[in-house]
């Protein structure tokens, strides 16, 4: 009787653990070379390194309390595991490569164990469990929210005007006229050659985000389709305003409708529904690097992103799923690229990108961050001294291996005018990845201690 009590008594107990171990599942996102798979990369890598002394800022660690980090099983099975080893193998090469660049959704599970602060929690368990999952998935899927809210005509036309403006239209051109002549001869197009002119379409997208770092290109999944390759629920494009009313527009729209059924509400149900916290990646330097017309777009594209957190009552997101994201962070990511007393100008320029929207989620109480930080820190910080003055530089390897010393110049602390660009230039240009000795050694970073921080902070008090 006594032995069956105690065992009833320690079941019990098991369960009164298990019920605090927790769970939090991330979302990482960006637009294409925004940084989420160096970003994810050494994410687990601080995560799996945490007594290699370079947290500093994360509580759990600084007070002891973190007992080690393990790679789990990840839980969906139908989801591609993200491929840390591979990311970590490329850094570890004689020639070190970075890791390459988010294709579609990925996903890793890590456990967490650690000894809880204080309270009940510390009374129940002596130590407990955070899973963590962490899942990358491209920007540009959220870019395709609005098209819930709007039909194929008022699409076409918004983007059939993008398309048409400078400097868009210097490698657009061709497509636009070849789509009216096409609609002008009021000839019945096959499906074979829908195919033919979406895929170039989805060509055109690619070589202006190629060529000319364009941001704000939908559908989202013609640049990134992840599974959805070469399917003909991609096989739709913008036609002229002229051409709204004609058979084809009406067989577009019903593609157009497909997509927005099959494609954008299902990834809004499936996975971002089930994001407790949201990580958004910016590369505003990358940005400023291209031009004005490029920073206005990103700050557009963004701020189409933005509204994917924006749910209140009556939102387009809300009549879809019930949101349940606490926290949102901003990440100017890549500031290895600037020198330190840059720092801050890059916190501002990040906030006025996420323009207005950014301003009234804060209003709302939603909580919103803004970081700046640098995933893999690839730069040194150095001070030189061209005989009138000592002015900070960065040092570095350009992406050829070259090593270099570069001062990057004053980040402007919101969107500059055109003229900006004639007076001063940029120097932001990419750097190679720090060499890593093994795969255990040490990964140099800037805050990611802050980050963690704040995404983990709170759950392992
Ligand atoms: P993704 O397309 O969002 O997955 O972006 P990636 O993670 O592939 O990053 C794109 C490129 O940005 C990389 O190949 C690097 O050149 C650069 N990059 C990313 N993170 C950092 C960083 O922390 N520091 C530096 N110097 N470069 C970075």
């Amino acid at each position: 009787m006594k032995s069956q009590l105690s065992r009833l008594g320690r079941q019990l107990e098991q369960l009164a653990y298990r019920s605090l171990d927790q769970h939090l599942r991330v979302g990482i996102t960006g637009l294409s070379g925004a940084g989420k798979t160096a970003f994810v990369t050494s994410l687990v890598h601080q995560l799996l390194h945490a007594d290699a002394g370079q947290l500093p800022m994360w509580e759990v660690v600084q007070q002891g309390r973190l007992l080690g980090a393990a790679r789990q099983p990840q839980p969906d099975l139908a989801l591609l595991p993200f491929d840390y080893d591979a990311a970590i193998g490329g850094l570890c090469q004689s020639e070190p490569q970075w890791p390459p660049s988010t294709r579609g959704i990925s996903e890793i599970r890590l456990a967490l164990r650690y000894v809880p602060a204080k309270g009940l929690k510390r009374q129940l368990a002596d130590h407990l469990t955070l899973y963590l999952d962490l899942v990358d998935y491209p920007g540009e899927w959220l870019l395709d929210l609005p098209l819930l809210g709007m039909d194929f005509a008022s699409w076409s036309q918004q983007q059939w005007q993008i398309l048409a403006e400078a400097p868009w239209a210097e490698r657009a051109q061709p497509w636009l006229d070849q789509i009216v002549a096409h609609t002008s001869e009021a000839r019945a197009l096959d499906d074979s050659s829908l195919g033919v002119l979406a895929t170039e379409y989805g060509e055109l997208l690619k070589t202006l985000r190629r060529e000319l770092s364009a941001t704000y290109l939908q559908p989202g999944r013609a640049l990134l389709p992840g599974e959805l390759a070469g399917t003909p629920i991609l096989a739709f494009f913008p036609l002229p305003p002229e051409a709204l009313a004609s058979p084809l527009a009406q067989r577009l729209a019903s593609r157009y409708q497909a997509y927005v059924q099959q494609v954008v509400k299902p990834f809004y149900r499936q996975h971002f529904a089930r994001f407790d916290r949201q990580i958004v990646l910016l590369d505003a330097l990358g940005a400023l690097d291209q031009g004005h017309a490029q920073c206005l777009q990103m700050a557009q594209s963004v701020q189409a992103i933005m509204q994917s957190f924006q749910y209140g009552p009556g939102s387009l997101l809300r009549r879809l799923i019930n949101p349940r994201i606490d926290k949102l962070l901003f990440v100017a990511s890549k500031a290895d690229h600037i020198t330190v007393d840059q720092h801050t100008n890059l916190l501002a320029l990040t906030d006025s990108l996420t323009g207005e929207i950014g301003r009234r989620a804060r209003f709302m109480g939603g909580r919103v961050e803004t970081m700046v930080l640098s995933a893999i820190r690839a730069s040194q910080q150095g001070q030189v001294d061209p005989g009138s003055g000592v002015v900070p530089v960065i040092r570095g390897r350009d992406s050829a291996g070259t090593p270099v010393t570069r001062f990057p110049g004053e980040v402007p602390r919101t969107l500059p005018q055109p003229e900006f660009w004639q007076r001063q230039g940029f120097a932001f240009g990419a750097l190679a990845p720090p060499a890593l000795p093994d795969p255990h050694a040490p990964l140099p970073h800037m805050r990611m201690d802050h980050l963690l921080e704040w995404l983990l902070g709170d759950k392992m008090r």
